[in-house]
């Protein structure tokens, strides 16, 4: 991408309204501009790092055997009469009306509607067990939206809702996503701690958030300091192993963690002194099985081996995409702005042509820059005739991991200026060695 031809509306001012370095850093970078109160654009830049960040929670929700679909965002009242929720979920609910006067909502989440799609079709406990997902906006009207995209009206989540036949299966489907949720977060960069939670307004009797500890975060929270440094389960987890999902979740359920709802300050104080955290969070996920709350009053049932009529269990599990830009943010930046962890990073590299307009730097960067596209990089290459101060801070602000830095000195030689976003180093390079640190 030419950064001439791109559209990154950066801003050279602290906006006044960011009260967090993450709200601020994503105004400052153009990746998203508010619409009205709590409800944003995702302008490209940010839109690339929301993809990269949905890509890598749908690979490890396919990986757990959770199979993507799609539901609507506006759904009609009667599902949530049925349920009993429509009157039980109060103000965070935005109720529409369409134009035959029918009552219809702006899905705050799809416990109802995916209850339906699966009463309509599944009558065998032979279809089970099932895992249902999707990406898709949600709308809560809540009464403090604040820090951009950490705590909007609009928001992405990903929700996934499983149906076994016993409660003892949808354990298992609960362990399944309780472990792909620990690979989840661990590539994109963050540690997340599985806490004890209150069930809230979605119901039912175990449920995990998974918190990343942050100065800012709007959770207290409480937990043994040990999870910090615990193991992620690999690549190969066998997502069908009762026992083997089973014994990653006694793991990382077998030292101290919860909220401030479910804190038990006598349990905490039994952590010997120097191993208790006690510290802001962020949550990022929260997972829940619930039993037959839903699917009892729905009636979403199936003939079990047995030849009688079950009622389904069932577990929801999400995930805040439009939460985690920010909460990454939180936790990887300097200064001078973002630090990408390279798995979502907008661009794997930016070239910066220190002089554009000079014959040899716009011949060096043109070939870097077509090089490392034709190698499948993403490369923003900055070809602007701002001057080289503005460039090298856009560069810096943005997080690009990575900086390839053409000047008319350096080129003279044939060679050219690597830089580690994160580190700082800077190493001088052939333009050849260059190229081939990317492509290699
Ligand atoms: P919170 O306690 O932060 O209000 P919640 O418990 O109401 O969130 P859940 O129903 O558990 O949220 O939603 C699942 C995930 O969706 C959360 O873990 C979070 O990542 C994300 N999420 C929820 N509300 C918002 C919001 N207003 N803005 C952005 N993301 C949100
Ligand atoms: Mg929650």
């Amino acid at each position: 991408m030419r950064l001439s031809r791109f559209f990154m509306p950066i801003l050279k001012e602290n906006p006044k309204e960011a009260e967090i370095v993450s709200h601020r850093l994503m105004l400052r970078a153009g990746m998203i501009r508010q619409q009205s109160q709590g409800i944003y654009s995702w302008l490209p830049l940010g839109k690339k790092v929301l993809d990269k960040v949905n890509n890598i929670i749908r690979d490890e929700q396919n990986r757990a055997g959770a199979i993507e679909l799609s539901m609507p965002t506006l759904q009609s009242a009667d599902l949530w009469q049925e349920s009993g929720r429509y009157d039980a979920y109060g103000k965070e609910m935005l109720r529409i009306k369409d134009r035959q006067d029918r009552p219809m909502l702006y899905g705050p989440t799809n416990e109802e509607m995916v209850t339906d799609i699966f009463r309509s079709s599944v009558k065998s406990y032979k279809d089970l067990p099932l895992n249902l997902y999707h990406i898709q906006l949600k709308f809560r009207d809540e009464i403090r939206p604040r820090f951009g995209t950490m705590r909007s009206r609009e928001f992405m989540m990903k929700d996934a809702y499983s149906f076994d036949l016993t409660r003892e299966g949808a354990e298992h489907s609960y362990n399944k996503m309780f472990a792909a949720y620990l690979r989840t977060f661990d590539r994109l960069g963050l540690r997340a701690i599985p806490m004890r939670a209150d069930t809230g307004p979605i119901g039912g009797n175990l449920s995990h958030e998974f918190i990343i500890l942050a100065d800012t975060g709007e959770s207290e929270v409480f937990c043994h300091k040990d999870f910090v440094g615990f193991d992620i389960p690999g690549e190969n987890t066998d997502f069908d192993s009762v026992e083997g999902l089973k014994a990653i979740f006694d793991k990382w359920t077998s030292l101290y963690a919860a909220t401030s709802e479910m804190h038990d300050e006598a349990a905490f104080n039994a952590v010997p002194e120097g191993e208790r955290l006690s510290a802001r969070g962020i949550e990022v996920g929260h997972i829940f099985y619930f039993g037959t709350k839903y699917s009892e009053p729905m009636g979403a049932k199936v003939q079990g081996p047995d030849g009688k009529e079950h009622f389904v269990h069932m577990g929801s599990y999400g995930i805040g995409p439009t939460r985690l830009v920010p909460a990454i943010i939180e936790a990887s930046h300097d200064d001078n702005g973002i630090i990408w962890p390279a798995s979502v990073a907008p661009f794997d590299v930016v070239v910066i042509n220190m002089k554009a307009g000079d014959q040899a730097c716009d011949d060096t960067c043109e070939l870097i820059y077509a090089a490392l596209s034709k190698a499948g990089k993403d490369v923003l290459y900055d070809d602007t005739d701002d001057r080289a101060g503005t460039k090298f801070a856009t560069a810096d602000l943005i997080g690009v991991p990575f900086q390839i830095i053409a000047g008319p000195r350096a080129v003279a030689n044939g060679e050219v200026e690597v830089k580690d976003r994160k580190t700082g180093a800077r190493e001088t390079m052939t333009i050849e060695a260059a190229i081939n640190r990317f492509v290699a």
